[in-house]
């Protein structure tokens, strides 16, 4: 026994000590600056050039880096260059096969000059605003969390915005986003890929350029192009620190949404560069995989992918204090990495991402898919089960389901009205796609109707019911909202839905100019139901934990269905049974359908909270009932308690 504790203290030392030198890149001081960069074992020469200049210019200093040590079956190059380089830039250039293979910044700088084509060397602590040594991550256990999914660029870029930073990092500093933001009552911010990608030229930011994001350059760099100067290297990286500064002073957590499954290109990439095919998975013909549907796909089980993913993440909590991270088509990466992201984190940082891949990967081990979930403690899935219950399926806009009061979907709403858990009352044979609970626990489960992929809810809604009115438009808007805002699982929300925001229509806005993807804030004055609604919503979830237990057993114990009908759903919570829950008995009811309908409850005195347009926690009215019957409006949600 002594032995083998005495053998896990050593593995455990060693794997410290390959952790310690996971982070290649430079070390600054003012006396010396120290490289490293990891290659293939058969690199034959590292050349690294220091530039006056981030993006033009000819090399100030060229000096060979040495081979130091053997990792992660390749290879450590170092240097350390005594002078003060601060205010330079630099750059890697391997050579193999007697060829030089071009310059990048290697996988892990830290700062860059324009478009991301060199690293750069500055002092990061120069980098903090003032009080950043006492930011901390605002403490919300992920029960509790309601994530708001934003573009910077839609969020503030039209002028009905009234943000004077538009389309940067900086507008989420400014009170008219902050209080919009509290006002709504989120308390996440899950912000579209913010790390270095390619597809906006950041040496033109006069023109309006845009994109998602979902093609990584420098995956440990903020993006220029929401900076106010991507020039100045120090400058995007204060200026995201000031955002997270900010928001977390509101009380709202920063997500930041990760994509490792595949880089923007293969043949320029950094991963490729310096190490060519060790991070991408190759199909047996030695072509490259295409699980990401991208183009090619990073192979997450090898060490050095592994541990470049996880230093990733750790240097984004404790540099940026992120707290929580949204992985893109998770389903391609292994369970073994996801587990050692979520081992290596805090517990408080949220984790969560797409339970799919875009294709098949080139691995035979099991990867981290929604149905594997449950081996994946601490981590939550997209329910597309409940999505595509409401709105309807993902591979035709123009179909509908539960809204557009088309039957069979009532099983996939209580799956999802539960959170993917086990439960008594939900008949999985008849689940849409899952035809198991996924989930240990709610909390693995992401409740959502809409988010930046698709289309948004109000042009679903459009595409797929015909002829139909912007009153049952708002109606069905805020019925789906009801089902996500008072599920078990983790309510998400795309930004905007809250103005009754449009993308005109478009499918996959990925590129769209701004006037399909901009949010019109005059909509809050043009529709102010539905963003009382929201916020009314919001509140009523906030306030009473029975809308978010947070534990399989307290969920199957408390919550019943008490009706399920075509285009109808009812249950009840006992809140009696629920910590800290002030309203007894709880009764939730969906009617997708275009008539009322009635349902049983027990005679008494009841508050009624949520009714047709109107959603007010403190109560709308007081209702006795007499004769056992409530009536639910068509189109509507509805929640009275006792
Ligand atoms: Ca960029």
């Amino acid at each position: 026994m002594k032995r083998i504790i005495q053998l896990i203290a050593i593995i455990m030392v060693l794997a410290a000590g390959q952790t310690a030198n996971a982070r290649t890149g430079v070390t600054y001081s003012p006396a010396e600056s120290t490289f490293s960069l990891e290659t293939n074992d058969d690199a034959q020469q590292v050349k690294l050039c220091i530039y006056n200049d981030g993006l033009d210019g000819k090399p100030v200093k060229t000096v060979n880096m040495k081979r130091a040590e053997s990792v992660n079956g390749g290879a450590l190059w170092q240097i350390s260059v005594k002078e003060d380089l601060k205010g330079k830039f630099y750059t890697f250039n391997v050579k193999y096969d007697g060829e030089f293979r071009g310059e990048c910044p290697g996988v892990w700088a830290t700062a860059v000059g324009v478009n991301g084509k060199r690293g750069a060397i500055i002092d990061m602590a120069q980098t903090d605003p003032q009080g950043w040594a006492a930011d901390t991550r605002p403490a919300i256990p992920a029960k509790d969390l309601i994530i708001y999914e934003m573009h910077h660029r839609d969020f503030s870029i039209d002028k009905s915005s009234r943000i004077e930073h538009k389309g940067k990092y900086l507008a989420l500093t400014e009170k008219r986003a902050i209080d919009h933001l509290t006002d709504l009552g989120i308390n996440a911010v899950h912000i579209l890929p913010s790390f270095d990608y390619a597809s906006v030229d950041e040496t033109r930011l006069s023109q309006p350029q845009y994109n998602w994001g979902y093609d990584p350059v420098n995956y440990n760099v903020p993006e220029g192009g929401y900076s106010t100067d991507p020039y100045k290297p120090e400058v995007r990286i204060s200026e995201f620190k000031q955002m997270v500064k900010a928001l977390h002073e509101a009380g709202i957590k920063v997500i930041l949404d990760v994509v490792y499954n595949h880089t923007w290109n293969i043949d320029g990439s950094n991963f490729q560069l310096t190490r060519p095919d060790y991070y991408y998975r190759k199909n047996a013909d030695g072509s490259y995989s295409n699980g990401s549907g991208c183009g090619n796909e990073t192979a997450s089980e090898r060490e050095g992918m592994r541990q470049f993913m996880i230093e990733s993440v750790k240097y984004w909590v404790d540099e940026y204090h992120i707290d929580g991270f949204r992985f893109d088509l998770m389903g391609v990466h292994d369970i073994e990495t996801m587990n050692a992201i979520r081992a290596a984190l805090p517990s408080d940082i949220f984790i969560y991402g797409e339970g799919w891949s875009a294709g098949s990967c080139a691995y035979s081990g099991e990867l981290a898919m929604k149905a594997n979930i449950s081996k994946m403690p601490g981590i939550a899935a997209f329910s597309d089960e409940m999505r595509d219950a409401l709105r309807g399926p993902w591979d035709s806009d123009k179909r509908s389901a539960f809204l557009g009061a088309i039957r069979g979907h009532e099983e996939s709403l209580k799956f999802g009205i539960v959170g993917a858990i086990q439960h008594p009352g939900v008949d999985y044979s008849k689940v849409n796609y899952s035809k198991a609970p996924y989930a240990t626990e709610p909390t693995q489960m992401i409740a959502y109707v809409s988010c930046h992929d698709d289309m948004c809810l109000v042009d679903r809604l459009k595409a797929s019911i015909k002829g139909i009115d912007t009153d049952a438009l708002i109606r069905l808007d805020l019925l789906a909202q009801t089902v996500v805002m008072t599920s078990q699982g983790v309510p998400f929300m795309l930004s905007g839905e809250e103005m009754l925001r449009d993308k005109k229509g478009v499918h996959n806005s990925y590129e769209s100019p701004d006037e399909i993807n901009h949010l019109d804030w005059d909509n809050l004055q043009r529709y102010p139901q539905v963003m009382n609604y929201y916020k009314g919503l919001i509140a009523m979830r906030k306030a009473h934990p029975a809308f978010h237990m947070g534990n399989a057993d307290m969920v199957r114990r408390n919550l019943d269905f008490i009706d399920t009908r075509d285009n109808f759903v009812a249950y009840h919570i006992n809140g009696r049974n629920v910590p800290g829950e002030t309203w007894g008995d709880i009764y939730v009811a969906f009617n997708s359908g275009k008539s009322a309908r009635t349902i049983d409850v027990p005679p008494g005195k009841y508050t009624i909270v949520c009714y047709k347009t109107d959603c007010k926690p403190d109560g709308i009215a007081v209702y006795a009932v007499g004769n056992n019957k409530v009536t639910i409006p068509a189109q509507s949600a509805y929640i009275i308690h006792n």
